[in-house]
């Protein structure tokens, strides 16, 4: 393409930014952005997240991709994300194809895609950009002419309902795949070969996986009878990619000019979890634990700072208080954020592993505010049986602590629909809550609030209670009422994601590949930005699976047959369906299993992964 095209298309998207909200997502040019000048490489990577620049432009996975694949220099990364409603419809009426944010180019002239899926309600979205960006929507509908389409994240762990339209899955850690990736279509497009070749030879990369490669057949009764491949470069299962030493940290931040989500500088402190909270999707597919060396986290964290002057920084993890130098850690970072004035957030933190001295310093870091808690169930019954066990004794003293610290306002998140659950439990909600508050309201006075936040469970793929089923809707629907009514005059604050937004995330975590037609179907009755509840309806989807001649409870209320061959079976996420099955057999008879670092349970990492380990000595595992 030529240069006045270039020209042409960034001043046709600039005569629509006047007519659209927040057009600073449209338009790049951030601090640390990185443009390459189009013909000064040999490939060039679309990295797209299909959700707005104010959600994308924040995810440290796309970010990370965006400075591994730019520090090639045959390699150009740019970034794509989805136009919101108003501009979509500017787009289409322009005939502008959706284009990157650095050299304004149209999708469909890079030579791959790569798209971020982190949760499932983007999948509308996903094609939308396709879509969008002038490529067919259907992998076999594409030539050698059209980008590869590549598509990662913790949603992919079960790829089939979106595998018609994606040439190649990246299961599991990104970091070194991608470049193999780019290495594999670089020695095809110079070879010159079919397109079938070029997916044979992606086939071949351990942690890849084509589906067109594959075949899945049927019984009649719906379930699977068989997944196979059908070419001899695929071996199934296809192990998920695993870093078995954490690749540096990200320093490389963009910093936005218009308002995101979280404008901070993260670094990830360590990776997977060992608790085997038997809901926990990231949980289980993350095994195992890595930690990040202190000096490593404080370098990145004092360089981040230096090229945003951001005035926050967050350390990430599943489980931030379960690092096991996360004292000396704060401790250490005290000064670098006194001296910045710069503040701390440190989420997902483990009621069971909060020290007292933890709650001290950041109380002092970060004084007021907010404190954070996710009990997950009303009852020490239920909280075995999905495995996080803990006492109401134990979680009141927390609590009390928390409030003893100077902190007045307290979040609590549970879940409701949990495997075995009774209206009891869900009663206990709100009896907990409340006497949380009189506690609260006892230690610290009339200024202490307490919300309580409620969510679904969704029985995940690769997760123990994979086999379970999600809730019906009436169900969860009385329950809510029941915590409405036992909160009642209490002052304290409910609130709970839509039960029907939670259906489509049961349908499209736990579909098989027949789901595609079902989404295609939902995208063109007009849904679009599935994970935003102003933007939500479930009539396109209720109208696709009819047209689809698709069962709904098939994929979300039926009871999973333990023979049943699941649509996941195929991808190895590491821990093993033998061990996934003994756990839920666990949770059946109540039987809670301890964090994994006081005892090996043989979960499956090991054995899938233990030459990994050995050959790079030193990755701060947690298994023994
Ligand atoms: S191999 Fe053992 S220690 Fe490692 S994640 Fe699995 S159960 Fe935990």
């Amino acid at each position: 393409m030529t240069l006045s095209h270039q020209e042409t298309l960034q001043q046709r998207v600039e005569r629509l930014l006047p007519t659209v909200v927040k057009p600073g997502r449209y338009v790049g040019g951030e601090l640390n952005q990185i443009v390459k000048p189009w013909d000064s490489v040999q490939t060039h990577v679309a990295l797209v997240f299909p959700d707005i620049y104010d959600l994308g432009a924040a995810n440290l996975g796309m970010a990370l991709l965006y400075d591994i694949l730019n520090q090639r220099s045959d390699v150009a990364a740019e970034r794509a994300f989805a136009p919101w409603i108003d501009m979509e419809a500017a787009l289409r009426e322009a005939g502008i194809p959706l284009f990157s944010l650095e050299n304004k180019r149209p999708l469909a002239d890079f030579e791959i895609i790569g798209v971020s899926l982190p949760y499932e309600t983007l999948y509308t979205n996903f094609l939308n950009a396709l879509d969008l960006g002038g490529i067919p929507l259907y992998s076999a509908q594409r030539d050698k002419d059209h980008p590869l389409v590549i598509a990662g994240g913790q949603a992919v762990f079960n790829p089939e309902p979106v595998a018609p339209f994606v040439d190649a899955f990246a299961i599991g850690e990104g970091e070194e795949v991608v470049l193999e990736i780019v290495d594999a279509y670089q020695a095809w497009n110079l070879a010159d070969t079919s397109r079938q070749d070029l997916l044979t030879r992606l086939a071949g990369i351990p942690g890849v996986y084509v589906p067109a490669l594959v075949s899945v057949e049927y019984h009649p009764d719906g379930t699977i009878k068989q997944v196979k491949p059908i070419h001899p470069a695929v071996k199934l299962p296809v192990d998920k990619r695993l870093m078995a030493k954490l690749p540096p940290p990200l320093t490389h931040f963009l910093v936005p000019n218009v308002e995101i989500v979280q404008e901070r500088v993260s670094v990830e402190i360590m990776r997977g979890c060992t608790r085997g909270c038997r809901f926990c999707h990231a949980g289980m597919v993350n095994r195992p634990i890595r930690e990040r060396p202190v000096a490593e986290i404080l370098a990145a964290l004092g360089t981040g700072l230096d090229q945003t002057g951001y005035e926050e920084v967050s350390l990430l993890s599943l489980s931030s208080s379960d690092h096991s130098q996360v004292i000396p850690l704060i401790e250490r970072l005290k000064n670098l954020l006194t001296e910045r004035q710069v503040n701390i957030t440190l989420p997902s933190l483990r009621i069971e592993s909060f020290s007292e001295e933890l709650m001290d310093i950041l109380q002092k870091l970060s004084p007021g505010g907010g404190f954070t808690l996710a009990p997950e169930a009303g009852t020490e019954r239920l909280r075995n049986i999905i495995n996080k066990p803990l006492s109401d004794a134990d979680l009141m003293a927390t609590v009390r602590s928390v409030f003893q610290h100077g902190w007045n306002s307290l979040k609590l998140y549970f879940m409701i629909g949990h495997p075995q659950e009774t209206l009891a439990d869900v009663e206990a909600i709100a009896e907990l809550c409340k006497a949380l508050l009189q506690e609260g309201r006892r230690l610290a006075g009339g200024r202490v609030r307490v919300h309580a936040g409620i969510s679904t469970f969704i029985p995940k793929p690769h997760t123990p209670f994979q086999w379970a089923p999600f809730d019906h809707l009436e169900s969860i629907q009385t329950k809510i009422n029941l915590l409405h009514e036992g909160l009642r005059g209490s002052k304290i604050k409910l609130t709970w994601n839509d039960p029907q937004a939670s259906l489509l995330e049961a349908w499209l975590s736990r579909g098989d590949r027949r789901l595609a037609e079902v989404i295609h179907q939902a995208w063109g009755n007009g849904a679009r930005f599935d994970a935003w509840g102003d933007q939500f309806r479930i009539e396109p989807w209720q109208t696709a699976f009819e047209a689809c001649g698709l069962d709904q409870n098939f994929y979300s209320t039926r009871v999973r047959g333990l023979d049943e061959t699941l649509p996941w079976d195929h991808i190895n996420a590491g821990v093993r369906k033998a061990f996934l099955l003994e756990d839920y057999q666990w949770s059946l008879a109540g039987e809670v299993r301890p964090d994994c670092r006081q005892r090996c349970y043989a979960c499956g990492i090991l054995s899938s992964f233990n030459e990994l380990r050995l050959a790079v000595p030193g990755g701060g595992w947690g298994c023994p």
